[in-house]
C-alpha cells in the first residue's frame, strides 16, 4: 500500500477494479450501465446538495471522489480507456474558444 504510486491512474483503477472484485459488482448486476448511470445521478445530487446546503469542502470532495470511483468503474464496465479519453478530450477542449454568457465565462464550441 505504502509503495503504490496515489498520483497513477493504473494504480487508482486497479484499486476501483479489486473492489468490483471484492463485491462480485460483474456477476451481481453492478456493471450494468443503467444501473451505474443512475448511481452516478445519484452521486451528481450529492455533491449538488454539498453546493446548495453549504456542506463542507471535505464533504464535497468526498462526494466528488464517489462519482469519480463511479466513472472509473464505468471504464471497467464497458471496458474503455478513460485515461485515454480524458487525454483525448482535453486536446479538443484546448482547441476551444470561450466567452461570456449571462456573466460567466464558457468554454464551447459555440456552433451556432
Ligand atoms: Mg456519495
Amino acid at each position: 500500500m505504502n509503495l503504490m504510486n496515489q498520483d497513477s491512474y493504473q494504480t487508482m483503477l486497479a484499486e476501483v477494479q479489486n473492489f468490483h472484485d471484492k463485491h462480485q459488482l460483474k456477476k451481481y448486476g453492478g456493471e450494468e450501465l443503467n444501473y451505474r448511470v443512475a448511481l452516478m445521478a445519484e452521486e451528481l445530487g450529492e455533491i449538488s446538495a454539498c453546493v446548495t446546503k453549504g456542506k463542507s469542502t471535505e464533504l464535497l470532495a468526498e462526494e466528488c471522489a464517489d462519482l469519480l470511483i463511479l466513472l472509473m468503474g464505468t471504464a471497467i464496465a464497458k471496458e474503455f480507456d478513460l485515461n485515454q479519453a480524458f487525454w483525448n478530450k482535453m486536446a479538443k477542449l484546448e482547441q476551444r474558444s470561450s466567452k461570456m454568457v449571462d456573466g460567466r465565462i464558457r468554454v464551447s464550441e459555440f456552433r451556432d
